[in-house]
């Protein structure tokens, strides 16, 4: 089955509102075996519109449109697809029925103009949406499928789960897609693809190396005629990529570091204390973002001047010596920060954030420590992509610093 996607909105055109929802499908459709050849965007204009879902009911069997089904006199989803499939709009009257009773059950009076939600063309049936006034319209024409659904994520996904795939699943019969990614970190995106390299010829599953914020990325993709099937395809491939990589692998799918490393500090009952300067509590905030994190955590200092460093006897000598932004400063900060929370593990990290220098020091400047009593670890580098895109690789930096130190204990 082949399909085509279209978000009805000026704002997605305006660049006011970033179009998600053709994101949200999209990532739905291969696991059900269904193949997405073309994504558009339109605005709220009736002729542009009937002109885009006209092309796309000609060219695929299954047209899936978000938004434009409101009540305002821009919304023009229905009439466009009416126009297009040259049918006449009538009011349904259950649905209209259903409209002013969820009105008047919140107390509203029924604004004439939402009779407009309740219209249908005698190919289309109405699609429920309890989280919402705008049904959405299910067509079938010609052995063709148009399925338009309402523009706000929480109405679309309810929509799209409880009545629309249900649907969908019945009617696709193509091989359907599984995929699996392997997380990595510490291996550059050039020394992993050659690492995997007897591997990338590989046909079904391909393999695919990607480089992401969070460390490179390894992702296994299987066609076959179930997700069973496709999943079989891949275990041995994920097997023999977990010999060729070793412990580089630090999750899966949708793993977070944060929680990989909480899951590592659990199983072996440590605790852990951060100091930061420059990442100004993202560190200890992401570190957070983990449910249960407090068994582990046992907080975090946010430290700038050289005076609340001292106040927390990170060495003032070292502080004169080395200035803030070094090697030496952060790893007296790692002890320090592990001394004072009485923690097994420091994590400390002084950059300069940009986008100005900072003791001579240039934006994208880092020293990242990691102290647990025995064998302190510690990495520098100067990247610089901006401030706040500093700040995170800083904390993915020392997240991973962290877990190579985890590993070296055991
Ligand atoms: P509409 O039904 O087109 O008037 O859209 C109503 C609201 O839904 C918009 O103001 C957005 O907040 C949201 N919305 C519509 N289309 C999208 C989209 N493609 N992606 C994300 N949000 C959307
Ligand atoms: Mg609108």
């Amino acid at each position: 089955m082949k399909a085509e996607i279209i978000s009805v909105g000026t704002e997605i055109l305006l660049g006011d509102i970033l179009d998600t929802n053709s994101q949200y499908l999209a990532v739905r459709l291969p696991p059900m075996g269904i193949d997405l050849y073309y994504m558009s965007k339109v605005g709220d204009n009736l002729q542009r519109l009937s002109e885009t879902i006209g092309r796309a009911h000609k060219r695929a069997d299954l047209v899936l449109i978000t938004g434009g089904l409101g009540p305002t006199e821009d919304d023009l989803t229905r009439e466009s697809i009416a126009l297009t499939l040259d049918e006449e709009m009538y009011v349904d009257a259950d649905t209209e029925q259903r409209l002013r009773a969820f009105f008047a059950a919140r107390g509203f009076t029924f604004p004439e103009r939402n009779v407009k939600q309740a219209m249908l063309i005698p190919s289309a049936q109405a699609i429920p949406n309890p989280r919402g006034t705008a049904p959405g319209w299910w067509v079938e024409k010609d052995g063709r499928f148009i399925v338009a659904m309402p523009g706000p994520p929480a109405e679309l996904s309810r929509m799209w789960e409880v009545e629309v795939a249900p649907r969908l699943a019945q009617l696709a019969t193509g091989d359907v897609i599984a995929s699996r990614t392997l997380k990595t970190i510490g291996i550059g995106e050039g020394h992993l693809d050659e690492m995997v390299s007897p591997l990338l010829k590989s046909e079904n599953p391909t393999i695919g190396v990607y480089a992401k914020p969070d460390g490179v990325h390894l992702r296994l993709t299987a066609k076959a005629a179930t997700q069973e099937a496709a999943r079989r395809l891949i275990q041995p491939m994920e097997e023999e990529l977990r010999q060729l990589v070793g412990d580089a692998v630090w999750g899966v799918d949708d793993d977070t570091l944060e929680a990989a490393i909480g899951a590592m500090l659990k199983e072996r009952a440590l605790t852990l204390a951060t100091m930061e300067s420059c990442t100004g509590g993202l560190l200890a905030s992401t570190i957070t973002d983990v449910p249960g994190s407090s068994v582990y955590f046992k907080g975090g200092y946010v430290a700038y001047t050289a005076r609340m460093k001292m106040n927390l006897a990170v060495s003032a000598e070292l502080i004169e010596r080395h200035g803030a932004v070094s090697d030496e400063v952060a790893a007296d900060m790692a002890r320090a920060a592990r001394a004072s929370a009485d923690a097994d593990l420091g994590v400390a990290v002084t950059g300069v954030a940009g986008p100005d220098e900072l003791e001579g020091k240039p934006p994208g400047q880092m020293h990242i420590a990691v102290d647990d009593g025995a064998s302190p670890q510690s990495i520098s580098y100067t990247y610089y992509q901006g401030r706040a895109a500093t700040k995170r690789r800083a904390v993915t930096t020392a997240l991973a610093l962290l877990r190579r130190a985890l590993l070296a204990r055991t």
